[in-house]
């Protein structure tokens, strides 16, 4: 068991990346807050932790309202006593997202208030918590986009997951000597609604495809494995990594020195 007694947060647990480490990290012993704004699925997701034997509690929550956050952690402590394992994962890529003379004001507002302001709240409350226990990890998740940019244009989502990236890796080092890991898990392209509600046509899908060298979209229980090394101790010597899990797109667009 990786994860035996630790109290994990994960945001955006009601689908895709959130749901499959919510479950890999409950059969790791973690007890976990499954966090989205979606209740039901949330919900869901807690109750079949817990009807397989688990420990899990939903929590509805829109990560980027400070006060719905800031309860998010007390709950947690209040409940839990602790918080060891914080994953900031929600994220939305908007369908209107596009190049910079096309992205409206309101789709970069949007885009910003949820995927970076919600990573900077979680770590704003979660922080202090996790000095409390005495350490923890903390996991943003980023993207490829933000080592490499996007074939398809999605401008504001692009720039929100490189600020994730970059606020990371100054909260690792900021935090490093209080033994609170942060990295940022940079996926490839998923199988997931996000990106599948996105690329809506198989000639979108495959105009991204023609980037990944393994030929196929990731899934997210890859990214929940990723995860979870990320959370335990197994990653005990990593923090402000930029932990690309990406198929090959990265290194297929990358050159070397
Ligand atoms: P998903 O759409 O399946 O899940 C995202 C979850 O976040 C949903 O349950 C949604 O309700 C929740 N959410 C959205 N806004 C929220 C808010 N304001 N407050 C609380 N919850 C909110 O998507 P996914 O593919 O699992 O994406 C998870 C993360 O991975 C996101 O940050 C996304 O940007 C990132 N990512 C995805 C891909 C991909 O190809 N799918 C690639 C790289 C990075």
């Amino acid at each position: 068991m990786k994860l035996q007694w630790k109290v994990a947060i994960v945001t955006g647990a009601a689908s895709g990346i959130g749901a499959d480490s919510a479950r890999l990290f409950a059969s790791e012993g973690a007890t976990v807050l499954c966090v989205d704004r979606d209740h039901h699925g949330a919900n869901a997701v807690a109750n079949e932790i817990t009807a397989a034997g688990g420990r899990a509690k939903a929590l509805t929550v829109d990560v980027s309202s400070e006060a719905e956050v800031r309860s998010m952690v007390d709950t947690t402590v209040e409940e839990f006593g602790r918080l060891d394992v914080l994953f900031n994962n929600a994220g939305v890529m908007l369908p209107s997202d596009g190049d910079a003379e096309e992205t409206d004001e309101a789709v970069w507002d949007q885009t910003f208030a949820i995927n970076v302001k919600g990573v900077w709240l979680g770590c704003k409350y979660g922080i202090p918590a996790m000095r409390d226990t005495g350490g923890g990890s903390i996991i943003n998740t980023a993207s490829f986009v933000a080592v490499v940019g996007a074939a398809t244009a999605q401008l504001a989502y692009t720039a929100s997951k490189g600020a994730v990236l970059s606020m990371t890796k100054e909260l690792a080092v900021i935090h490093a000597r209080e033994n609170i890991r942060v990295n940022a898990l940079c996926p490839g392209p998923l199988e997931t609604k996000l990106l599948m509600d996105f690329l809506d046509t198989e000639e979108k899908k495959q105009r991204r495809l023609v980037h990944v060298p393994m030929g196929r979209f990731g899934q997210s229980e890859e990214m929940a494995k990723s995860a979870l090394f990320l959370a335990s101790d197994d990653s005990s010597y990593t923090t402000g990594s930029t932990f690309l899990v990406d198929g090959g797109l990265t290194s297929a667009y990358v050159t070397p020195e």
